[in-house]
């Protein structure tokens, strides 16, 4: 299988560029210690998968998409990598991804321009993209990705897959390069809900390696698959279908909630207020914590160093400006400002105090309802290059699925249908730690 896989990875990838990298030799071995130990009650042994290149594996070339991390090899694997692991998975390759992920097109990486699985000449989404065409191109049966604004769910939405963003602190950060960390969690990208799922199980539980993993039982995220959801209380958010949602997403979300509805579901109007700040607010959070956690990045201990550096301060300038890429620069120039002691009140603080209304408004909502649903993205897969020079359409495209990150919550996105040869996302947002209800319902619908 594994051979098979890499074959047909060599010969797709050529055009998809998918891929940052293979590893072929370690994927070998991996698939040769599975069959060797024969485990195979572990639903993952033996199986192919790619692993976004922002979470670290031991030995194994991970850069995050960005140059200043080019030839970095990490001493230890991530807790999701070596869970993964320990259930016999083959890790076939570093999937694409925005730069450090930051990006919502995959089109920051300094190495490749991954295309959309079911368009070569539209965007896959990001910043998981890489992760997201493999798995819609069919050359692994799974991917991880990692969700800090929308990247899991927003580019399963364009590539018509099952992407999940657990609820923060359900999976370990430990390992994943951190964006902003109040934010960031990685999750699965699949075909199958099911499949979503099993990955979910293998990857969750506690850890002490980061002091934000909760301490709490993981249940089998697979149990409610097949319960009806006849008499269960989803809400409809009306600031979702608002400005700026195009009418082919409208309509696609807007008969799958009729079907959910002719399941039984009892669906009701709710209003999230606070929706409209998401964006602003997450743009001056997630820069200030992202300027604070890159600059780990000064060309001594990691990666890329600038070769003609005279000085301990040249060191780090050219390392710098030679190793990150224009969007990685902007929010580390936006987060520095916002933290600084004339900005921090205008900017920081606002952005803080929006986020906690931002929760009260979902939190309103928990009360009377089990799950929100609404579309994932605001358009479809756009062309390559159509958004890139335009920074602020692009941080657009992230409004329907900011709001979950700021609050912490579990949400997935499923296919809810195509509309000229396009999939659309249907986002289901769950309750804390209730991510099971939300495979339920996924489950059903799908
Ligand atoms: N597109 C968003 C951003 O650029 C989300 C990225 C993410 O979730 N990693 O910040």
């Amino acid at each position: 299988l594994t051979k098979d896989t890499l074959e047909n990875i060599k010969q797709t990838d050529g055009e998809l560029e998918a891929f940052v990298r293979l590893h072929e030799d370690a994927a070998l071995e991996a698939a040769r210690v599975a069959d060797e130990e024969g485990n195979f009650d572990n639903i993952l042994a033996g199986i192919p998968m790619a692993m976004k290149d922002n979470i670290s594996t031991e030995g194994l070339e991970t850069t995050g998409a960005s140059k200043i991390l080019s030839g970095f090899e990490p001493v230890y694997d991530a807790t999701a990598t070596k869970k993964l692991k320990a259930a016999g998975a083959v890790i076939v390759g570093k999937a694409n991804m925005d730069e450090f992920a930051m990006g919502g097109s995959t089109e920051t990486s300094a190495y490749k321009k991954t295309k959309n699985a079911w368009d070569l000449s539209r965007v896959p989404g990001g910043s998981s993209g890489g992760s997201a065409a493999a798995v819609a191109a069919g050359q692994v049966p799974y991917a991880l990705g990692s969700d800090t604004g929308g990247s899991i769910r927003q580019p399963a939405a364009f590539n018509g897959l099952a992407g999940m963003k657990p609820t923060y602190g359900r999976v370990s950060r430990f390992g994943l390069f951190a964006m902003a960390s109040s934010l960031d969690q990685i999750g699965p990208l699949t075909r199958t809900v099911k499949d979503n799922a099993l990955v979910l199980n293998a990857i969750s539980g506690f850890d002490e390696r980061d002091s934000t993993s909760a301490n709490l039982l993981v249940p089998d995220f697979t149990e409610k698959m097949g319960q009806s959801i006849k008499g269960m209380k989803v809400a409809v958010p009306k600031e979702y279908f608002e400005e700026g949602i195009s009418d082919e997403v409208k309509l696609q979300v807007n008969a799958a909630i009729a079907e959910l509805k002719a399941m039984g579901a009892e669906v009701s109007e709710v209003s999230l207020p606070h929706t409209q700040y998401g964006v602003a607010a997450y743009y001056v959070l997630m820069s200030s914590e992202a300027s604070s956690n890159l600059q780990r990045y000064d060309g001594i201990r990691y990666g890329f160093r600038a070769p003609d550096a005279k000085s301990l301060e040249e060191v780090y300038k050219k390392t710098r400006s030679e190793g990150f890429g224009p969007e990685v620069k902007r929010r580390i120039m936006l987060g520095t400002f916002s933290l600084s002691a004339g900005a921090y009140d205008a900017f920081f603080r606002k952005a803080a105090q929006i986020r906690t209304l931002i929760i009260e408004d979902f939190n309103k909502v928990f009360e009377d309802y089990d799950l929100i649903v609404a579309p994932t993205t605001p358009t479809q897969a756009y062309k390559i290059g159509s958004e890139i020079d335009d920074p602020k359409a692009m941080y657009m495209g992230d409004v329907l699925t900011i709001p979950v990150n700021l609050a912490g919550l579990p949400a997935m996105s499923v296919n809810a249908g195509f509309n000229a040869g396009l999939p659309i996302g249907l986002q289901i947002i769950g309750k804390a730690f209730d991510e099971q209800t939300i495979y339920q319902l996924a489950y059903a619908f799908e």
